[in-house]
């Protein structure tokens, strides 16, 4: 067995580009998601170390010595973070010339070819699922005979067979022995989810098909894979016994609420272990779903509202209609689940008038809180690919970040220019937010609890910031879209 280094690489100061970020950026409050998808095959090859080092705050060159214990590496990488990624590869290549080194992750398996190519240090990358992959490299299999990877033989690029998706997700060992042995949870943000959170997967894959959305169309497929409500019980069960501290559980799946009599079962397993939890979800659950969830512990929902006009959801095919979504928004309400919603702007057919019309909608569904994103197309997904055949991507960039790890606003339309876009992100934010009725609320929950208090402070200097340094050096995104 190869003594294995798994490592979210150092990256840009504050990046959320980990191996459980959707949209790798710096966000406009300090956010870190769980490096999931790394901890899984960690926790497949027995004697392994997880290094997740953005949030940790750790600098390449605290990281990098540590090449000098290790027989194989493998770091996760994304489109935003790759030319680092691979800098960091060539960095461990220097603190130990013998390590192996693999990438995984959907920019990888969109681009093997190109990744080995612009990655000179990296040995192999992995095409698809890789945690297989991962346990069977640190076994010492022979790389020709490893499914779903490309890698380096006698100077040539070798590129084995695919590897069929993990159908049995029960048989995968818990992440919560990984966290538990490597993470501090308490370095884990979201701005929506009460601190500390802790999140995980109870399936994999989404069955719709919105152009936008990298997991599906890379790496998930759009089948909705799950594991059996015992399983998720039994890890929720450790994961209680090991963190007594955390207050929120997240499901992080692409959307667990498509399987309505799981996510019920689901549900009633977690009201039974008397744990609060939330998770993400499309804005059309029925009520009778809804009411079982709140009954047992839901408390909030991350939905994927993304444009208040038909025609743009209907080009982006998020296969919802308005009028479930303002009934699933009157639903919420009434029940009393909290909403953080997230819209996009920029997909294909925005107009000047189609922004304003979706402010107007965010107004009307009222979620609690919510992100607004700028349309990011990322390789492999549908959106690039109309992105690519339409000119749409500006020459000029090219990329998906700023030299800060912020998102750009990457495309420009022939009718609504990236500037106009990245204003509008600020106007939506304004808007949203600086209506009495939703300031009197906001004060409300600030008043009712002084740790609110203190972290909505917090959160809103260092939204205004975010917003000011970036509103200075370009057109660039001040949030990201989510699951769902
Ligand atoms: S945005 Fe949500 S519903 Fe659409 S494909 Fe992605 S995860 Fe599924």
């Amino acid at each position: 067995m190869k003594k294995t280094l798994f490592v979210n690489p150092p990256s840009y100061e504050g990046f959320d580009g980990g191996a459980g970020s959707r949209y790798q950026a710096r966000r406009e409050i300090r956010s870190f998601w769980y490096p999931t998808w790394l901890a899984q095959p960690a926790a497949m090859v027995p004697g392994s170390r997880l290094v997740d080092a953005p949030p940790e705050g750790l600098t390449v060159d605290q990281v990098a010595p540590l090449a000098r214990d290790y027989e194989l590496a493998v770091l996760h990488t994304s489109t935003p973070s790759f030319s680092n990624d691979a800098r960091f590869a060539a960095r461990l290549k220097e603190e130990n010339p013998k390590i192996q080194i693999g990438l995984v992750g959907a920019h990888v398996s969109v681009m093997p070819l190109q990744s080995l190519n612009g990655a000179p240090a990296v040995d192999w990358v992995s095409t698809g699922e890789f945690e297989t992959v991962c346990a069977e490299i640190a076994a010492d299999k022979p790389l020709s005979q490893v499914l779903g990877i490309a890698y380096r033989e006698n100077g040539q690029i070798r590129v084995t067979p695919p590897r069929p998706p993990i159908e049995d997700l029960d048989s995968l060992p818990f992440v919560v022995d990984v966290y538990k042995r490597h993470l501090k949870i308490k370095n884990y943000f979201i701005g929506y989810l009460k601190h500390p959170y802790l999140s995980l997967y109870a399936g994999r894959g989404c069955r719709s098909k919105c152009t936008f959305c990298l997991w599906p169309q890379t790496i998930g497929g759009h089948r909705y894979r799950v594991r059996s409500a015992d399983s998720v019980e039994a890890e929720m069960t450790l994961a209680k016994k090991y963190f007594p501290e955390v207050r929120e559980y997240f499901f992080d799946d692409d959307t667990l609420t498509d399987d309505l009599p799981r996510v019920e079962e689901i549900a009633r397993r977690m009201g039974k272990l008397g744990l609060m939890w939330s998770c993400n979800a499309k804005p059309n659950v029925p009520r009778r779903t809804l009411e079982i969830l709140k009954d047992n512990g839901l408390r909030l929902l991350l939905v994927g509202y993304e444009s208040g006009v038909q025609e743009i959801l209907n080009n982006m095919k998020k296969g919802t209609r308005l009028d479930v979504v303002r009934q699933f928004a009157k639903d919420t309400k009434e029940l009393g689940i909290t909403v953080h919603g997230t819209f996009i702007l920029g997909m294909p057919g925005e107009t000047a008038e189609t922004i304003q019309e979706t402010i107007r909608f965010a107004c009307e569904v009222e979620p609690e809180t919510l992100q607004v994103s700028l349309a990011a197309p990322y390789p492999g997904t549908e959106l690039y690919r109309q992105a690519q055949e339409n000119g749409w991507l500006p020459a000029q960039t090219g990329g998906l970040v700023d030299t800060h790890g912020v998102q750009i606003a990457a495309l420009d339309y022939p009718n609504l220019s990236s500037t106009v876009l990245f204003h509008s992100v600020e106007e939506f934010y304004r808007k949203f937010y600086f209506r009495p009725r939703k300031m009197l609320s906001l004060f409300g929950g600030m008043l009712m609890s002084p740790e609110v208090m203190r972290r909505r402070l917090r959160e809103g200097v260092e939204f205004f910031q975010f917003l000011h340094e970036h509103k200075r050096s370009g057109p660039t995104q001040a949030g990201i879209g989510a699951g769902s």
